[in-house]
């Protein structure tokens, strides 16, 4: 079972415009930004404006507008990173075992290197 939306988590502040963040994206659906500790020149975070902890939530109880918002966010952030050399990779934690730090709903857009073999 999902845990609780927090609404004191890091992205909800940021959504709230109470901690600052370097914005490169906003839509009615989605937020996008620059990761604090990027792991790859462009590494961009994508979130639902919605209050949804995970991938789990989000499929499972957000509206068909959400979804396709934020898919379509997504792959605009993602489209717009891998401009420079060619593509990019998408990337969601859910949970402890996947060492997901912060209880919004995020997708990491890495790009602007050759980014090596999927990790396991
Ligand atoms: P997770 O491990 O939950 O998938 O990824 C959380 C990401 O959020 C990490 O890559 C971390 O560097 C980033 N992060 C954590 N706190 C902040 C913050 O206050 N601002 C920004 N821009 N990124 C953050």
């Amino acid at each position: 079972a999902t845990q609780p939306y927090d609404d004191q988590n890091i992205f909800a502040k940021i959504l709230r415009g109470e901690i600052p963040a370097r914005k490169v994206y906003e839509d009615d659906w989605a937020l996008a930004f620059h990761d604090i500790n990027p792991q790859a020149p462009t590494h961009v975070l994508v979130i639902p404006k919605g209050r949804y902890v995970s991938w789990d939530d989000f499929s499972s109880e957000a509206s068909e507008a959400e979804i396709a918002g934020f898919v379509r966010a997504v792959g605009h952030v993602a489209r717009e990173a891998g401009h420079v050399e060619p593509g990019y990779r998408l990337l969601a934690n859910v949970g402890s075992d996947a060492h997901q730090e912060v209880p919004h709903l995020h997708v990491h857009v890495f790009a602007g290197r050759p980014l090596g073999p999927m990790l396991a």
